[in-house]
């Protein structure tokens, strides 16, 4: 195992400003090399092992804090960005790994609206394919190489609480399972979807933050496939999504990873649950709109059980609308968890990493200021240190008000797609506009013949354009194209069926 964490609680306080992360998940990974920039000393808190495995299967039984582990898992462009600019190389080690370097619109094929996308032989969509594990473990070994003389790791330890001041205003650390504690000038939490936060919060006299969630009752069965020989080769595409729109329940997303496997996940919704036995899962396949994710599976080998996954329901807690004390930040899926189906949750982590730093960065440069008038003691050292203790310390709302801008886009795909679905549950979020939703399928189904739509729809979903972008000149003239095609379709039908094929169709075909 490289990089191996040291699993001892820290020495007593040293001189210079602390930090303590709360989670090794994604947005906890991150958010340490981002704090180690900052702060002279970082501790990470995770209750799993961060032991390394050799594979995927293997690696996920370590993580139980991370049970979506074995499920499907997208880096979509902005994330990686994200993870790129805090970490620079990170995407070379991937690859160097065995993870795929990919182009979105190139190399995948979506199938939605009842067609597939038009193909793209080039798209701004630039990702990796590789297994949640991989992806994990490079992120882990590059974090703590690079940072190895000021992070340590305190993994198998379960963060229990919070430690309080006095006067409870404001979070000095956290206390362990076994009631030791750690302190810190600044808690950074990333506890993941099931964080306790609110409740840690309610119990110190604050108020919880009202949630919002919307809940389509999403069920995974996902399974691990070696692709058939010559496929990475001269297969019609290396990953697929299906979606069953306009009003199928069903869906499926086959992922390439390393060692020239798929991970492909079946979904369903508001009561579709896909099988975890052998042939409910093939027949399953085969129930899709679509068949090219059967036809793969049909002719690649299983290498591992079916995992399934239930709970994935999107909730925003909504931290900037509450009073917090000082001392402490949160984000990743403790803050805004996310339906996986749209891919997003790891790159919102990282882009909320991302902002940390900026918000960090900000705080201190602000620091000697707020120093001097509080010592009295202009360029004195500890005055200096206690500044910018203070600086970190009070940065809280700021930074989860910056947080929430950052987050809406994606929170307001993937809520609003979910609350069109009949059965979904909603609690706490206003019902989008219809016209908007009529336009977004509209987009949809654009993409079946224009490739650039696709490129600039989805760079708003891949957090690389901001969400103005869905409103951009080309998507308006393909959106109004579509309107003009639907109603020639519903007053002249034979006009629409003697349409030349379009390039999607000839990917379709040779796909089938
Ligand atoms: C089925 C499924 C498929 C998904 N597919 C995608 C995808 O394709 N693309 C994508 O971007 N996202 C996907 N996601 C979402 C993605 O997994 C999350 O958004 C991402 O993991 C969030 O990272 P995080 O660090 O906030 O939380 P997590 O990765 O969940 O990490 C939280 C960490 O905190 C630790 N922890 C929890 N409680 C304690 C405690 N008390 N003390 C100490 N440690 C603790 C846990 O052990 C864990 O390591 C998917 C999710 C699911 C469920």
């Amino acid at each position: 195992m490289s990089g191996s964490p040291r699993s001892v609680l820290p020495e007593a306080a040293e001189p210079g400003l602390r930090a303590l992360v709360l989670g090794g998940g994604l947005a906890g990974l991150v958010s340490a090399a981002v704090a180690c920039k900052h702060f002279d000393r970082v501790t990470l808190i995770e209750a799993d092992s961060l032991a390394h495995a050799d594979n995927a299967e293997q690696h996920a039984k370590h993580r139980r804090g991370i049970p979506q582990m074995r499920h499907p898992h997208t880096l979509v462009t902005g994330g990686l960005q994200a993870i790129e600019s805090v970490l620079p190389g990170f995407k070379a080690e991937m690859v160097r790994r065995g993870a795929w370097d990919l182009d979105v619109g190139r190399d995948f094929q979506f199938f939605d609206f009842g067609a597939p996308f038009a193909h793209a032989t080039e798209s701004s969509l630039k990702s990796i394919g590789a297994s949640r594990h991989l992806i994990q473990s490079t992120l882990q070994d590059e974090v703590l190489a690079r940072h190895a003389g000021r992070l340590e790791v305190l993994d198998g330890w379960r963060v229990s609480n919070l430690v309080w001041s006095e006067d409870r205003g404001t979070v000095l650390g956290v206390e362990l399972a076994d009631g030791k504690r750690v302190e810190a000038d600044l808690v950074i939490v990333t506890l993941g979807r099931y964080c306790r936060l609110p409740q840690w919060l309610e119990a110190g006299g604050y108020e919880a933050p009202p949630s919002q969630r919307v809940d389509c009752s999403l069920r995974y069965s996902s399974r691990l496939y070696q692709m058939p020989d010559g496929w990475a080769k001269d297969g019609p595409w290396l990953g697929h999504v299906t979606f069953g729109r306009p009003g199928g329940l069903r869906g499926a997303g086959m992922v390439p990873i390393e060692g020239n496997m798929w991970n492909m996940g079946l979904w369903g919704i508001n009561g579709i649950t896909p099988p975890t036995d052998e042939e409910g899962f093939q027949e399953y396949a085969t129930s899709l709109p679509d068949q090219s994710v059967y036809q793969a599976i049909r002719n690649a080998k299983p290498l591992a059980p079916i995992h399934k996954y239930a709970g994935a329901f999107n909730i925003r807690h909504q931290y900037d609308k509450v009073q917090l004390p000082k001392g402490m930040v949160v984000l990743g899926d403790a803050y805004v968890a996310l339906n996986p189906v749209y891919a997003q949750g790891m790159s919102v982590a990282a882009v909320s990493a991302l902002t940390l730093d900026q918000a960090l960065a900000a705080a201190l440069a602000a620091a000697p200021a707020v120093g001097s008038a509080a010592s009295g003691k202009v360029g004195d050292s500890s005055g200096s240190l206690e500044a910018r203790r203070a600086a970190v310390r009070g940065m809280g709302p700021a930074f989860q008000k910056r947080l929430a801008a950052v987050v809406e886009a994606p929170w307001s795909i993937a809520s609003s797609e979910d609350m069109r679905y009949p059965g979904t549950k909603v609690d706490g979020v206003a019902t989008p506009p219809r016209w908007l939703g009529a336009y977004v399928d509209s987009l949809f189904r654009a993409c079946h013949r224009d490739s650039r739509v696709q490129d600039i729809f989805f760079s708003v979903a891949h957090l690389t354009r901001p969400p103005h972008h869905l409103f951009h000149p080309h998507l308006l003239a393909a959106a109004a194209g579509q309107i003009v095609r639907d109603l020639k379709q519903r007053w002249w039908p034979t006009a629409a069926v003697a349409a030349a094929p379009t390039p999607a169709d000839a990917v379709h075909a040779k796909a089938a």
